[in-house]
């Protein structure tokens, strides 16, 4: 489906639930969140109908994230209903890896296409004082397993953050020369744990970009499957790739083709927006399909343009990323 600007919406992401195992300082407060409730988050068959409603209309790859998405129980039953909607062709997870090693067989036999680990130091004390939990060796075992199993392509997600890890760029890149993995650089965002997001931390790509050309000759490269905003690289004689993700410094609303769904059932059309549908009543309603295209097409219609993160959104939001789904 075109939404109003003529972008072509085929990509949802489903927060499955927003409770995590970790605490990472930009996102959740130390002593957790409340609990939302069974009673108030999707069940997995409506999260499963809804993708095929979604599906009639053009969705077309489907992201699990959240929170954690490898808490909820049942993840992989959810992954095979999703893996039975013919017209889903991917199906992709962004996790924070500490659960995964004994999960990864399962998952990839549910239907599970590729994966996204989040991880913003490979160095244990650094790595512990921004999640203040969870251990590195659990999420350096997840990406050796995942590699493994050929869930391809394998990403790594690092936000950079001025004066927590900034000084391990040139390793993460090596990480991707050394090994096929795709390694993005996130710009940090005012959004999740706003006490722990301050301007000076701010890091634009490009400042990550010219501290990399020090050392290794990027090479403009092919986008990377599912690549969506990152801008891709090669690096010379690397066995990986190097991406970059600019919501702060460029606006790459103009191709963004997604829309999102949070744990408790509202779909939103930007992660920085405030504005949500309310998938609820409708699943409950007599004519539940109609009703829920009804409001997928709503959603898409209502999508903004752009994101105005630099005239306060985010700021403002009632929603934490760990709800909406990162
Ligand atoms: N728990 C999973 C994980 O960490 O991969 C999935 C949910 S998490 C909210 C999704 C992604 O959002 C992670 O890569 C995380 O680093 C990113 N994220 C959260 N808050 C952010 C912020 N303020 N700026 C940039 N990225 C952020
Ligand atoms: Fe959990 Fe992901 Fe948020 Fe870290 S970024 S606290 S792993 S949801």
């Amino acid at each position: 489906m075109l939404d109003n600007y003529e972008r072509k919406i085929n990509y949802l992401r489903i927060s499955v639930t927003d409770r995590c195992n970790l605490r990472c300082r930009y996102c959740m407060p130390e002593e957790g969140i409340e609990n939302l409730g069974h009673s108030n988050i999707l069940s997995l068959e409506q999260i499963a109908r809804f993708i095929r409603v979604a599906a009639q209309h053009g969705i077309r790859k489907v992201r699990l994230t959240g929170g954690e998405p490898l808490v909820r129980k049942n993840i992989t039953k959810l992954i095979q209903m999703i893996s039975q909607i013919h017209e889903i062709e991917d199906i992709s997870m962004t996790t924070n890896g500490v659960l995964f090693p004994p999960m990864a067989e399962a998952l990839k036999a549910a239907g599970l296409t590729r994966v996204n680990f989040s991880l913003d130091s490979l160095q244990d004390d650094q790595f512990n004082y921004i999640t203040r939990r969870g251990h590195l060796t659990d999420v350096v075992t997840a990406i050796e397993k995942a590699l493994q199993i050929g869930l391809s392509p394998v990403k790594i997600n690092m936000v950079v953050m001025r004066g927590i890890n900034e000084q391990e760029i040139l390793d993460f890149v090596q990480l991707a020369y050394d090994r096929p993995l795709h390694v993005r650089f996130i710009e940090f965002m005012p959004i999740g744990e706003l006490p722990f997001f301050q301007q000076q931390r701010l890091m634009s790509v490009n400042e990550v970009k010219d501290i990399i050309d020090t050392s290794y000759e990027l090479i403009p490269g092919q986008v990377v499957r599912g690549s969506g905003p990152a801008k891709c690289y090669n690096i010379k004689n690397g066995k990986g790739t190097i991406g970059f993700i600019s919501p702060m410094s460029h606006y790459f609303c103009a191709e963004c083709n997604r829309i999102r769904l949070t744990a408790d059932g509202k779909l939103r059309g930007c992660l920085f927006s405030n504005h949500e549908i309310d998938l609820k009543g409708a699943f409950n309603s007599p004519s539940s399909e109609e009703k829920l295209a009804e409001l997928f097409k709503q959603a898409i219609f209502e999508k903004p343009q752009r994101h105005h993160l630099s005239e306060g959104w985010g700021m403002d939001n009632k929603r934490k990323m760990y709800q909406i789904g990162g």
